[in-house]
């Protein structure tokens, strides 16, 4: 697909932009979030980002029931409950672009958690931060999963290869290949997840099996020519078995790769449930001490595994 087509989608959905990031690829970078998830895993840290549409969030400590909003919603999402509490039926609130129901909300108890937005205007902010990232900086796609909107994502790419601009993804692999497929001439780098290598404990955690992540990571391993990293979010007490970490091992021989990148878990995300209305699940789950992490490690790098914990990457 090219400039000259006109079937590129023009807008896509996106909930963040964040300018100067080290951590997401090469240099400093404008990390890009699209909204949109095909997995829906228990500690994700963006659940804002799990809809490709934008969700209502609400903070009700600011909230002073004042009802204004509950009129302004067509749809009759929004009502007053006995309580004088505000109750949002979220199966019927549809995110709509210029929801009504914020506009009478003076005390910013109610926002949406993304927006749409035209491949131009992303590209005006892209062309604007380019002065900020220095020699080896550039753009990274990331979500949600980026390739669940293959079409925004690939104009993007487009634009900022043909404008010699550093380009990476970072994807969960579980898309048709078709979408990652036609993004790889316009991309530098993959940052690609692998959570769990048992297909029934990733179904468990993720809402979905991994047999096409697994093939996706095969395919791309012999067809994408440039760095293709692959990362381990390490959650303890469900992918942190030694007998899981032989299996990462295990495929990563098999498919010749000799590195990871290990993300510890955190819980920077847990107040956004709050604010969609959702438990986290995460929170049962610890944080793995450093001796721990320095343990995993080893054992990859006495595999012959190249290993990085969190920020320490070798870029
Ligand atoms: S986002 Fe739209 S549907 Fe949802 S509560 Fe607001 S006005 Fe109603
Ligand atoms: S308008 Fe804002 S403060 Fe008033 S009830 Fe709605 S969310 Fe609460």
């Amino acid at each position: 697909m090219t400039s000259n087509n006109n079937n590129y989608q023009s807008k896509g959905t996106i909930f963040d932009i964040q300018g100067l990031s080290v951590h997401d690829g090469p240099g400093c970078r404008t990390l890009i979030f699209l909204g949109g998830c095909t997995l829906n895993c228990f500690w994700c840290s963006n659940p804002e980002g799990i809809n490709v549409k934008p969700s209502l969030m609400y903070a009700e400590a600011k909230c002073i029931a004042c009802g204004n909003c509950v009129g302004k919603c067509s749809q009759h999402a929004l009502s007053l409950n006995e309580e004088g509490k505000l109750n949002i039926v979220r199966e019927i609130c549809r995110g709509c672009d210029s929801p009504d129901c914020l506009t009478e909300c003076y005390t910013d108890a109610l926002r949406l958690s993304g927006y749409e937005i035209s491949v131009e205007k992303l590209y005006e902010i892209i062309r604007r931060d380019r002065q900020f990232w220095g020699r080896d900086g550039g753009i990274t796609l990331t979500g949600g999963e980026p390739m669940l909107q293959p079409d925004f994502a690939l104009e993007i790419l487009r634009r900022c290869h043909e404008d010699y601009i550093h380009t990476a993804i970072e994807t969960c692999g579980n898309v048709p290949w078709k979408n990652l497929q036609e993004v790889l001439p316009f991309l530098d780098w993959i940052f690609f997840d692998l959570k769990h290598m048992d297909y029934g404990r990733h179904h468990y955690a993720t809402n979905s099996g991994n047999s096409l992540i697994l093939e996706n990571a095969r395919r791309l391993s012999k067809s994408f020519e440039g760095r293709l990293i692959f990362r381990l979010p390490l959650i303890p007490d469900f992918n942190d078995s030694e007998e899981n970490l032989n299996s990462v091992i295990s495929f990563l021989n098999e498919i010749g790769r000799n590195e990871i990148n290990i993300l510890p878990l955190h819980h920077l995300g847990r107040e956004k449930y709050q604010l969609l209305q959702r438990d986290y699940l995460g929170s049962p789950y610890l944080i793995p001490s450093n001796e721990k992490l320095r343990t995993i490690r080893e054992l990859f790098r006495g595999s012959g595994v190249d290993c990085f914990i969190g920020g320490e990457t070798p870029f």
